[in-house]
């Protein structure tokens, strides 16, 4: 059930139907993010400090929020509130891609977004997906972009980012001591059973998996006009289709040049070659571990058959 309507007010404008994207690693949530931020009337942040500390706060400790639905949408509204207000000084301590993304050079101070003019928020840090469904709750009225792309593709991404890589260190993982636990996609005893001796392609599997099923509640639980779902490989093969729906989606133009140009790359690369992208770096053991792990949800969206 949704929350009270608590109305936030950031730079003395009341936040109205926001923004977010959510997607697993490497699904093209980055790519979407970037398009928003530059579009005329949004502010979209990527990885505000007050923001990623909640983000994390839920990525790791679930158990902390479950069960207190109003407590954890308090927990968000406040670190947005904090993470959106528009300052002289405020993409100053954001991530390197969100001042990029606003045209902020890299020791330039300044605010990444312009006040006047300034309609929409919105916010696609990275493992945002962690609090999404915290997020509805929060605002009610939000709006939500989720992407979603070839398992066996994002797991080869994942492979190659020691970023994501590092999340599996030792000291990091946390699976005996939080359970269930979305972070590194196990629900079930049986996948608290198998993890221990899964590759590292299983484990990103298993994240991917986590990721697809969200979107599945997501779209039960959401009416139609607070749901985008995109696909990456349509974002990919047909993107001016993708960003018009988008634009809809989203009451602005969407800035179409940095999808255009990631897009005509693909294309550019799949003429070259005959097979698809993740058979170049996924061996048939990581495949066949990949297609064990979720094969169930690889088919049900089409990439399997
Ligand atoms: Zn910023």
């Amino acid at each position: 059930m949704p929350s009270a309507r608590h109305i936030l007010i950031v730079n003395s404008r009341s936040v109205h139907q926001p923004v977010f994207v959510v997607g697993a690693p490497h699904s093209g949530a980055d790519l979407i993010g970037r398009a928003l931020k530059a579009s005329a009337g949004f502010h979209l942040t990527l990885g505000q400090p007050s923001v990623l500390r909640t983000v994390y706060a839920f990525a790791r400790r679930p158990s902390m929020h479950a069960g207190r639905a109003q407590a954890a949408a308090t927990v968000i509204r406040d670190a947005f509130a904090q993470g959106w207000r528009v300052t002289s000084h405020s993409c100053l301590e954001c991530t390197r891609e969100c001042r990029a993304a606003a045209g902020l050079g890299e020791g330039a101070a300044g605010p990444c977004v312009e006040l006047r003019g300034l309609e929409t928020f919105g916010d696609a840090s990275p493992d945002l997906i962690y609090c999404a469904e915290a997020l509805t709750y929060a605002f009610p009225d939000a709006r939500i972009v989720q992407v979603v792309r070839d398992g066996r593709d994002v797991v080869a991404a994942m492979l190659a980012d020691p970023v994501v890589m590092s999340w599996f260190r030792p000291s990091f993982v946390n699976v005996d001591t939080e359970f269930p636990n979305p972070f590194f996609g196990i629900e079930s005893e049986e996948d608290r059973e198998i993890w221990p001796r899964l590759s590292p392609a299983g484990r990103c599997a298993l994240r991917w998996r986590w990721s697809v099923r969200l979107a599945a509640r997501l779209h039960h639980s959401l009416p139609p006009g607070q749901l985008k779902t995109i696909r990456y490989e349509h974002l990919m093969s047909k993107p001016d289709d993708q960003l018009a729906e988008l634009s809809r989606f989203a009451g602005t133009t969407v800035q179409a040049a940095g999808i255009r140009a990631e897009a005509r790359v693909s294309r550019h690369r799949s003429r070259g070659r005959r097979s698809p992208a993740w058979e170049m770096s996924l061996s048939a053991e990581d495949l066949a571990e990949i297609e064990k792990i979720s094969g169930e949800e690889l088919r049900r969206l089409g990439y399997l058959p």
